[in-house]
């Protein structure tokens, strides 16, 4: 089904992804990766330089201006991840776009956004978000690190455990208690920059998938932070910025999930008309035929649904149940979609050579992160009940 929401602008700006992939999305480039578990960063400030990242840098900071308008990422992901690099590349460009930009670029003070959007533009400076912690992550009220007030600043304990791009980030916006006890007023996000003293990146992790993309556990041990480095300038605001921005991260989830989608539909379609079992393509056994229709089915709805969000998003109205609903039901089809296209691949589908094989691999996640698919069914009911 043809999609209505791209216009003229958007073609354009497709051709140039595709171009950038041509040139820099290499297979040795994508193995090195996985390699080293993280993008280079010359391929990060490549990106930027094309315009492929700082997207939602607004204009006047060296940026595209493009924060309410997701159909720019959107093209960046679906392009991204038809050509294999989806969690490596497309995620490393979906943390500083989606989830540390948008802190500086809705909420920092003139300072902070002088300081830090131009480098984030370029990405000479890379950020990433750290609200999860060892001991919790979807009851964010519970989380430990604390950032006591001293002379100029901040001293920050404790520790945050699964950061995407948690290794490579040059500063972490970060959620942190402020206050006493677990009020929303209690929580503040600040950041914590690489190379101040007592601030450490931690480990890699080693995950399922998502190999080419780092993620890390770091540490705060009495790490003096300025006051200049409090989001907004103001103490007591972390929680309510966070809620803000969700709406968006749960979006990007959503988009990744229907490009995913279609990603595999693609893959499949092609794997199955090429194997032939019992002298017949696989894609002529009335199984797989009825498994395509109901693959390429699912993955039109999943746009027409997710083109709606983010037209909503832009007018500023995508609310918090609404892209909970966006990011659960799109991952829950991704997952079943994926599963699918496995399972007609064969033996092969369980090949990691394989785009499908590492699809799946990479996408379990995304039911759980963003919120977990539970949590995000809990927000919807809330609002669909109204009781909590
Ligand atoms: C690869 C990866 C990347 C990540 N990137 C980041 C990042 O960049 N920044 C960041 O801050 N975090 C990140 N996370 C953390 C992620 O957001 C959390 O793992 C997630 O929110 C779940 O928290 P948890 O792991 O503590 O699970 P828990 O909260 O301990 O949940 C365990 C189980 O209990 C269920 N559960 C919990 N509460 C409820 C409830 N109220 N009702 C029903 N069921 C419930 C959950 O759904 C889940 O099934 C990442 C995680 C991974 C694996």
């Amino acid at each position: 089904m043809e999609r209505d929401i791209y216009e003229e602008i958007h073609d354009d700006f497709r051709e140039l992804v595709k171009e950038f992939i041509k040139r820099y999305v290499t297979q040795e480039k994508m193995e090195q990766w996985e390699a080293d578990g993280e993008v280079d960063r010359a391929t990060m400030l490549a990106a930027a330089e094309q315009g492929l990242v700082g997207l939602s840098v607004p204009e006047e900071f060296g940026g595209a201006g493009m924060l309410e308008d997701y159909r720019f990422r959107s093209i960046v992901n679906e392009e991204l991840i038809k050509s294999g690099t989806g969690a490596s590349l497309a995620g490393a460009a979906g943390i500083q776009d989606d989830l540390a930009v948008p802190y500086l670029a809705r909420f920092g003070t003139d300072a902070q956004k002088q300081k830090w959007l131009p480098k984030m533009a370029t990405c000479e400076v890379l950020g990433a978000l750290a609200m999860t912690e060892p001991g919790t992550g979807s009851d964010l009220r519970g989380v430990t690190t604390t950032a006591k007030k001293t002379d100029g600043g901040y001293i920050v304990n404790g520790a945050k455990t699964f950061i995407s791009s948690g290794k490579t980030a040059d500063m972490v916006v970060t959620f942190v208690k402020t206050g006493e006890g677990n009020r929303p007023d209690a929580f503040s996000l600040i950041i914590i920059e690489s190379g101040m003293e007592g601030f450490d990146h931690g480990r890699k992790l080693n995950k399922m998938g998502a190999h080419g993309h780092d993620t890390a556990e770091l540490s705060f041990v009495d790490v003096f932070v300025p006051d200049e480095n409090l989001i907004g300038g103001v103490e007591g605001h972390g929680f309510v910025q966070l809620m803000e921005n969700l709406p968006l991260e749960r979006l990007s989830i959503g988009v990744v999930a229907a490009a995913i989608s279609e990603a595999a539909l693609g893959w499949t379609l092609e794997y199955t008309k090429s194997r032939e079992a019992f002298g017949k393509p696989v894609a002529d056994f009335q199984n797989s035929r009825f498994r395509l229709a109901e693959m390429a089915t699912t993955v039109d709805v999943m746009w027409a649904f997710i083109d709606r969000a983010m037209r909503l998003f832009q007018k500023g109205e995508l609310s918090a149940d609404e892209a909970a609903k966006v990011k659960f039901w799109c991952t829950e089809r991704e997952w079943e979609i994926l599963d699918q296209g496995v399972q007609l691949h064969g033996g092969y589908g369980y090949i990691t050579e394989y785009p499908i094989t590492r699809a799946f691999l990479d996408a379990r996640v995304h039911r759980i992160y963003g919120g977990t698919n539970e949590v995000m069914r809990e927000i919807v009911a809330r609002a669909v009940t109204g009781r909590k």
